[in-house]
């Protein structure tokens, strides 16, 4: 299956979210720190944290429509539900509970696997194993906001 597009991950045409692009080269919003996964190659973090922030208040100012932040695709809003992790704070834009992290792998050799929706923590020991990147998304069930979370590159062992 291949995932769908979500705002800030590879999606041609469109402004990455708060001007910021999955390989974390954006000129603001971007914090990366590395972390040690269980498996033997570190996984680099791009934290997209900010540029959610920035986006939001976007919207609150009305520079953005709420039509512009709430556009899952159906195939994100279903891959959420069955395979999403769920959060226990408020969506940033209905309030409601239906918050759902999930994560897309693109690696080498992954083949019809590449851009498939995985949980989380499955999403980051293939990319790890595979060398390759797990790009966590964060899916408001409810009113479809969506927005790329993290994005978890392998890296060489230091
Ligand atoms: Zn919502």
């Amino acid at each position: 299956m291949q995932g769908p597009r979500t705002r800030g991950a590879k999606q041609p045409g469109r402004r990455p979210a708060g001007g910021v692009s999955p390989n974390g080269d954006g000129p603001r919003g971007i914090r990366v720190r590395s972390v040690k996964p269980k498996q033997s190659v570190a996984l680099g973090v791009v934290d997209y944290t900010l540029a959610k922030r920035a986006l939001l208040r976007d919207w609150r100012h009305g520079l953005v429509t709420r039509l512009d932040i709430c556009d899952a695709h159906p195939e994100l809003l279903r891959a959420a539900r069955y395979l999403g992790e769920e959060l226990h704070s408020p969506c940033p834009v209905c309030r409601n509970y239906e918050l759902r992290l999930l994560a897309y792998v693109y690696a080498d050799g992954l083949k019809q696997n590449n851009g498939r929706a995985f949980e989380v923590s499955e999403a980051k020991a293939l990319a790890a194993e595979r060398r390759g990147g797990a790009y966590v998304v964060e899916v408001c069930t409810y009113c479809s906001w969506n927005h790329l979370s993290a994005a978890f590159h392998a890296r060489s062992a230091v």
